[in-house]
C-alpha cells in the first residue's frame, strides 16, 4: 500500500525529471507564480494570443505538484461558488447564467486542447452522477433539482434518474436515485498537467521548477535565486497561498484525500457496470467523489482531516491511516464487488477555499498584479476558464470573459487562529454527525446540524 508519493496519478505516469530552476535574476513581460492548471492555462492562452510575449513561470516544486496532479479527475462544469453571491454583481442573474454556460463550454475546450496538443489524459465525457443513499439524501437531491429548475436549468443540464435508470448505468449499493448532468468529463489529472507543461514549454514559455517565490510586489517576484521583474505578475498558488507574505488569511488550504483500488476483475465490473465512465458523487454532507479510471480501478475521495492548524499543508500527500480506513469503508459500502481488488495507494492534497466560498479572477491594472483561484474543489475546468480570462485581462483586451461576475470578486479574509481551526473542525464534526444520524434514519435533526455547520463556515446554499 503506497501512501503519499504525491499521488497515484503521478506514480502511474512517473514523475518527470525536474526542469532547471531559475538561473538568476531576469526580466519578462508576464511572470506567473505556480505551475498548476491555473498558471499553465494562463501561460498557454497568453502564448497562443501573443507568441511574442516573454512569459516566465516559477514553480516551487514541479509542474503539477499541487492539487492539479492529485485531484479526482472531474472536469466539471460545477460553479466554484454560490449563484446567489455572484448574482450580487451588477450583472445579476444574467451574469451568473453566462458564467455557468462558459463553464459548460469549458469541458469541451479542455477536451479540444487535449486533442490539439496530443495530451494523453484519458479524457472521456460521460457526465456526472450524484447518488442518494438515504431518504434524507434523496430529499436533498429533489430539493436541489427544484433549485436548478428555478435558475433555469432544464433537463439537458440536469435531470433526475430513478433507481432503475441509475442501475442501467451504474450499480451503487443502497442508492435510491441520482441526479445526472452530461456536463462533466473524467480524466487522469497528472496526464493533463504534464501535457500542458510540455505544450507551454514547447512553444517558448520559460518554466523554472524548484524555484519558490518568497514575495510578490508590483513589478517583482522574489526568489532565492534572484528576482523576476515583469509589469504583470500573476499569482496562481491556490491551496499554498497562505505561505506567501501578506496572504496568510486569503485562502484556507482545505484537505481532500483519495484512495485507489487495484484493477477490478471483469466479473466485478460486470456487476458494477459504469461503462459510460460518469464521475460519481453522493449527497452526504461530508460527500465522496469517485471515478472509474482508464486503467480499470476505482479512485475515490473525501474530506479526511479537513484542515491543519496554521494553514499547514501535507508532506508529499501522506495521509493518516484513519483516513484511509474511513475512505475504504465508503468504497466497500458502495461497491462491495470492489473489495477483492484491495487498496493500492492513498494520498491527499490541498484546495483553496475563500471565506465566502466564491472563486475570483483578478488583475489590478494599476499594479499589474493578478491572481485566480479559490475554486473550493471545482477547479479543473474553472482554472481553464480563469486562464483564458487572465490572458485577456493581462493583454487588456475586453472580451465576454472579462465581464463575468467572478472577475474582480473580492472575498473577505479568514479569521486568525485558533478560530479558523476550530471553525473548520467544528463544521466537519457537525457534518459527520448529521451523516451518521441520517444513515440511522434520524432525519429531522440532521438538517439543523448541517445548517449550523453551514452558518459557522459561511458555505452558501
Ligand atoms: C484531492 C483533491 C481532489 C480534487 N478533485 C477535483 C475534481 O475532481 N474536480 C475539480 O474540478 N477539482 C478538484 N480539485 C480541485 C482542483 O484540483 C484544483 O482546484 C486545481 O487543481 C487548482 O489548480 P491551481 O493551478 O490553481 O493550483 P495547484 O494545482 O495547487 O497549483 C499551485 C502550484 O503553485 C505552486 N506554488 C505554491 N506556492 C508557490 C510559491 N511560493 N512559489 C512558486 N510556486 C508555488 C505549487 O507547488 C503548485 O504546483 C481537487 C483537489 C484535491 C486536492
Amino acid at each position: 500500500m503506497h501512501n503519499g508519493e504525491v499521488s497515484y496519478w503521478w506514480r502511474a505516469r512517473g514523475i518527470p525529471p525536474r526542469r532547471p530552476s531559475l538561473p538568476g535574476s531576469t526580466e519578462a513581460d508576464v511572470c506567473i507564480v505556480g505551475a498548476g492548471y491555473t498558471g499553465l492555462w494562463t501561460a498557454y492562452y497568453l502564448n497562443r494570443a501573443d507568441p511574442a510575449l516573454r512569459i516566465v513561470v516559477l514553480e516551487a516544486s514541479f509542474a503539477g505538484y499541487g492539487a492539479s496532479g492529485r485531484n479526482g479527475g472531474w472536469v466539471t462544469a460545477e460553479l466554484p461558488g454560490s449563484r446567489a453571491r455572484y448574482a450580487r454583481h451588477p450583472r445579476g442573474r444574467d451574469g451568473v447564467r453566462e458564467l455557468e454556460q462558459h463553464l459548460r463550454d469549458t469541458v469541451d475546450e479542455v477536451a479540444r486542447v487535449c486533442t490539439a496538443e496530443g495530451i494523453d489524459a484519458g479524457l472521456v465525457k460521460g457526465g456526472t452522477l450524484t447518488v442518494a443513499t438515504s431518504a434524507a439524501q434523496e430529499a436533498r437531491l429533489r430539493h436541489r433539482l427544484e433549485q436548478e429548475r428555478a435558475w433555469g436549468d432544464d433537463a439537458g443540464i440536469v435531470r433526475y434518474l430513478e433507481r432503475t435508470e441509475l442501475d442501467d448505468r451504474l450499480h451503487v449499493a443502497g442508492a435510491v436515485g441520482a441526479l445526472y448532468s452530461p456536463h462533466c468529463a473524467r480524466m487522469q489529472p497528472a496526464g493533463l498537467v504534464a501535457g500542458l507543461a510540455e505544450a507551454v514549454t514547447r512553444s517558448g514559455v520559460r518554466l523554472y521548477e524548484s524555484t519558490p517565490v518568497t514575495s510578490i510586489s508590483a513589478g517583482r517576484a522574489r526568489t532565492p535565486a534572484g528576482d523576476v521583474r515583469a509589469p504583470c505578475i500573476v499569482r496562481c498558488t491556490e491551496g499554498f497561498t497562505a505561505d506567501i507574505p501578506g496572504q496568510h488569511r486569503t485562502l484556507l488550504p482545505m484537505n481532500s484525500s483519495m484512495i485507489v483500488t487495484g484493477p477490478l476483475s471483469d466479473k466485478a465490473w460486470k456487476s458494477i457496470g459504469w461503462d459510460r465512465f460518469e464521475t460519481l458523487g453522493d449527497e452526504a454532507h461530508a460527500y465522496m467523489y469517485a471515478q472509474r479510471t482508464a486503467d480499470g480501478r476505482i479512485a475515490l475521495g473525501g474530506r479526511g482531516v479537513p484542515y491543519r492548524f496554521g494553514s499547514g499543508v501535507d508532506h508529499d500527500g501522506v495521509i493518516p491511516t484513519s483516513t484511509i480506513a474511513q475512505l475504504g469503508r465508503i468504497l466497500r459500502r458502495m461497491f462491495p464487488a470492489a473489495t477483492e481488488a484491495g487498496l493500492e495507494h492513498a494520498w491527499c492534497g490541498v484546495l483553496g477555499v475563500p471565506r465566502d466560498w466564491c472563486a475570483t479572477v483578478t488583475l489590478d491594472p494599476q499594479t499589474g498584479l493578478g491572481w485566480a483561484g479559490g475554486y473550493t474543489g471545482h477547479g479543473v475546468a474553472a482554472s481553464n476558464l480563469a486562464g483564458r480570462t487572465l490572458a485577456d485581462l493581462v493583454r487588456r483586451v475586453p472580451s465576454p470573459l472579462t465581464t463575468l461576475p467572478w472577475v474582480g470578486h473580492r472575498s473577505p479574509r479568514w479569521e486568525p487562529e485558533p478560530a479558523r481551526w476550530a471553525g473548520v473542525h467544528g463544521l466537519y464534526a457537525l457534518y459527520r454527525t448529521a451523516d451518521r444520524l441520517e444513515s440511522a434514519r434520524h432525519t429531522p435533526r440532521t438538517s439543523v446540524l448541517a445548517r449550523m455547520g453551514d452558518l459557522i463556515s459561511g458555505i452558501p446554499h
